[in-house]
């Protein structure tokens, strides 16, 4: 058994804990999460740290296997500039490039007190190293057919991945998932989901204003870009909307959904969702936001209204690391006046949950098994994070 205690404890079920203690048993599972020392403890029993302990960080949004490509492609291009700049520098590297970026990327998650990850997978790269057990991940099998066509010979590409997994890790969690709205046809988000019931649904959503634009007036850079590469949009037709209102209602509400970036979502896109489905999680990739398009959700709308937000690393494709805690500094310099209590919350249960992952992760209860994360050089008086700021996994 081990007793840890700090400045406060967060332990996300319950409102933080001034100088709190959280006894962990020898299987990592929490026993009592108090407020003070109900046991009798002997003086070297008791672990004591200057900061904040909270639950393991869940990270909702991740393409581990594009981990090599850090730095690769340059910032602030937009969305379409980024797509395009992508499709090329993929194609330049090595299949031991691509597999040492995967161990190195999965690596630098586990020391930034990762616990859990939703994983988008294209293709098959990082089920190996995810064989080893290392993190816990929810796998997003991704798929974009963009024309009607396309779509079964796409599903059954998807379909051989997602067997490809289970020839390696017959336990594994995944999902079959649409890419974004601009890259999936209303076929294919009318059946992918019909042949995996119970299944999470990730999707982008909303990261560039021109994928808005393609969709309320067939405009825009995302759809001239595609257009550029001889793809024939001339049956595509606009809905007149924004992307969400356009494509939500496919999707089955029973799922949880979880929509990643919403970049450019406003207040009646979120109220629309909200009202389709209580199922919907919104996953925000900050840094990938500032990299891409230089630009953050509002985050004050989705506070408004009720909205279940998680943090996602996005991949190192569009980051400079993959750490939950960095995003949390981005959105607390942006954005200073939300609660850290919130904040890790967002990082922690919603996370846990949005992956189904909630009865083991994402919180101090007594039976759970979170993992402990110390976070050092906080500014104490006010409770938040510095730029300083780090984070150790204790447990
Ligand atoms: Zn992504």
């Amino acid at each position: 058994m081990r007793y840890l205690t700090a400045d406060y404890i967060f332990p996300i079920s319950q409102p933080p804990i001034k100088n709190g203690i959280v006894a962990v048993d020898d299987e990592e599972k929490i026993v009592s999460v108090t407020s003070s020392v109900v046991e009798k403890l002997k003086d070297n029993q008791l672990e004591i740290y200057k900061g904040i302990l909270c639950p393991g960080f869940v990270n909702t949004h991740c393409h581990l296997e594009l981990s090599h490509m850090k730095g690769v492609i340059p910032e602030m291009t937009g969305l379409a500039g980024f797509i395009k700049n992508f499709i090329s520098a993929r194609r330049t590297f090595s299949s031991e490039q691509v597999e040492n970026g995967i161990a190195a990327g999965e690596n630098e998650m586990l020391e930034n007190g990762i616990v859990a990850v939703g994983d988008i997978c294209n293709g098959s790269d990082t089920f190996k190293q995810k064989a080893k057990k290392n993190l816990k991940y929810y796998n997003f099998i991704e798929g974009f057919d963009f024309f009607p066509e396309n779509t079964e010979t796409e599903l059954k590409r998807v379909n051989n991945v997602i067997e490809e997994l289970m020839q390696i890790d017959a336990r594994a969690d995944y999902s079959s998932v649409p890419h974004a709205p601009y890259s999936v046809s209303e076929k294919y988000f009318q059946t992918f989901s019909k042949t995996l019931p119970d299944k999470i649904i990730s999707i982008h959503n909303q990261e560039s204003a021109d994928e808005n634009l393609m969709f309320r007036e067939k405009n825009g850079k995302i759809i001239e870009f595609f257009i550029s590469l001889g793809m024939n949009f001339s049956n595509w037709k606009a809905s007149g909307k924004h992307s969400l209102e356009s494509y939500l209602t496919f999707l089955p509400k029973a799922n949880n959904l979880l929509l990643v970036h919403n970049t450019f979502t406003n207040s009646e896109d979120i109220k629309f969702a909200e009202a389709y489905s209580n199922n919907i999680y919104w996953a925000t990739c900050p840094n990938a936001n500032l990299y891409i398009e230089n630009k953050l959700p509002d985050y004050n709308l989705f506070i408004a209204a009720g909205a279940k937000m998680t943090i996602g690393t996005d991949s190192l494709a569009s980051n400079y690391s993959l750490s939950i805690l960095d995003e949390l500094k981005t959105i607390s310099n942006h954005f200073p006046e939300l609660k850290l209590e919130m904040l890790l919350q967002w990082a922690t249960l919603n996370g846990a949950k949005a992956l189904g992952f909630q009865n083991e992760l994402g919180s101090f209860e007594v039976g759970k098994k979170p993992g402990v994360l110390l976070i050092e050089n906080t500014n104490l008086d006010k409770v938040s994070l510095s730029s300083e700021s780090k984070v150790r996994r204790l447990v």
